[in-house]
């Protein structure tokens, strides 16, 4: 038998050890190429594939090696270059990239801490996502999830950008679409004002000199028509140059019709996943990976559990929401004890308020235009002075950060403003806030009222 025969023989056992997407994207461009007397040499095809393998598949490599020929071997990874050159390229530099980069990753969102359960739908969101992980634009060419809101779009995408600068020295870069447009927007004027070319070759480094994009709630864009002319050319850009594309929506490609065709054309070109909500025995396995995450696991009973499940059908943000109040709840009764009385009593106007959200939206308009002596209508209004535009920032900002609501839907209830305006009407009151003491009083009164 010559040392193909074994490689080969080897690699149909590795493919029934591990999942498919693994197999494909580690093992699958290797060949064994020298077999000295306990030495194995395996030409890689990149050096990430070195270091994945030594670090993470070497011992089932060398049991499954054992089981054919009977002998251990140690295992050594080669490049081609190093083959060539008689060289060794040191693999501990992957993965500290050589400039500083901020990618606006939040480390806190992973794979591990991703649950799926035994959802279907959701395994194979994590294993396709773990697959553009572990070959960034190589399989799956944008990568377009979507789903409602609090489904677990962005931890998905933090999770694969986390991944990919854990294990290599690309350059992932995740940002909101409303940073994007915001970015795209600030260049767009300077520009136009001061013929500022390096403005817009700062922003064209910025979003196309890296190997990896994320935006995250694309939808956003539909409102931005220039904007999209220049996610387009990126997009094409970065596409050609195979450079991972990885977008989020609140809605499929099709759906988000104020979209460009073309732009919903391309996000159709590679792999689309739809994370439907958690079913309820899913819904069970989140709560009991968060209490054991937060340690509080012995102390939250199981009707407890089933409740929380039972009630929060459709959004796991709310989810953990519920776990956060019972505990805090308990810890504000002195500490007693979670039973479901107190489960109960902690969630009862939290599981509603989302049904009556609307009504709310129209309650805080009613209750600031009262404050300020306008009329709703004025409030909804294009008026700009600023006994009007003032009001309206505020109740902007408490639907948002009191009934945290989304930006565009809050625009649209405030007679169709753009989401943008909404931005800035919330930092606008938030800066505010923080230097006025009286006016912070002035506005928590206000969502006191909110019922
Ligand atoms: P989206 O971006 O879809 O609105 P997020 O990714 O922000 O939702 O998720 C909302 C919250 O729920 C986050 O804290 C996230 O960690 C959590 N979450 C969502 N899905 C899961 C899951 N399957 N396992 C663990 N946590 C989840
Ligand atoms: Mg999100």
């Amino acid at each position: 038998m010559d040392i193909d025969n074994i490689w080969n023989l080897f690699l149909e056992k590795m493919k029934e050890q591990i999942n498919p997407m693994h197999f494909d994207t580690w093992f699958a461009d290797t060949k064994l190429i020298s077999l000295d007397e306990n030495c194995a040499k395996v030409l890689v095809p990149m050096s990430v594939h070195k270091k994945h393998l030594k670090e993470n598949y070497n011992d089932l490599v060398v049991e499954l090696f054992t089981e054919i020929t009977g002998t251990n071997f140690n295992f050594e990874y080669v490049l081609e270059e190093e083959l060539k050159n008689n060289i060794t390229i040191d693999t501990n530099e992957i993965g500290v990239p050589s400039v500083p980069f901020e990618s606006n990753l939040d480390p806190k969102y992973t794979f591990d801490n991703f649950v799926v359960g035994q959802s279907n739908k959701h395994k194979f969101a994590k294993a396709t996502s773990l697959a553009v992980a572990e070959k960034p634009g190589y399989m799956y060419n944008p990568l377009f999830i979507f789903g409602k809101s609090g489904l677990g779009k962005t931890h998905l995408m933090h999770a694969i950008g986390n991944y990919i600068t854990k294990n290599s020295n690309m350059k992932v870069l995740y940002v909101t679409s409303e940073k994007f447009v915001e970015d795209f927007i600030n260049i767009y004027r300077k520009n136009k004002n001061e013929n500022n070319f390096e403005e817009v070759d700062s922003f064209k480094k910025k979003y196309r000199d890296i190997d990896v994009l994320m935006i995250d709630d694309i939808q956003y864009l539909e409102i931005a028509n220039k904007t999209q002319q220049e996610f387009f050319n990126t997009f094409n850009e970065l596409h050609c140059n195979n450079k991972q594309i990885i977008i989020s929506s609140d809605r499929s490609p099709d759906d988000l019709n104020k979209l460009e065709e073309r732009l919903r054309t391309r996000f159709n070109w590679g792999l689309t996943i739809d994370i439907e909500p958690p079913d309820f025995d899913l819904r069970m396995d989140i709560i009991n990976k968060k209490i054991e995450v937060n340690n509080i696991s012995s102390v939250f009973p199981e009707d407890v559990k089933e409740y929380i499940a039972s009630n929060c059908t459709s959004d796991v943000r709310k989810l953990e929401g519920a776990i956060i109040r019972v505990s805090a709840y308990a810890v504000m009764m002195n500490g007693s004890e979670i039973t479901l009385d107190l489960a109960i009593e902690a969630l009862k106007d939290y599981f509603v308020k989302s049904i009556i959200s609307k009504n709310k939206v129209e309650q805080v308009q009613q209750i600031v235009a009262e404050h300020y002596n306008i009329t709703v209508e004025d409030m909804k209004s294009k008026k700009r002075n600023s006994n009007i535009s003032i009001p309206r920032q505020v109740a902007m900002y408490i639907c948002r950060i009191a009934l945290e609501e989304s930006l565009p839907k809050i625009g649209m209830e405030f007679g169709g403003k753009d989401h943008t305006t909404v931005m800035h009407s919330v930092d606008k009151i938030k800066k505010e806030i923080s230097n006025d003491e009286n006016f912070k009083n002035e506005i928590n009164k206000l969502i006191s009222k909110i019922k």
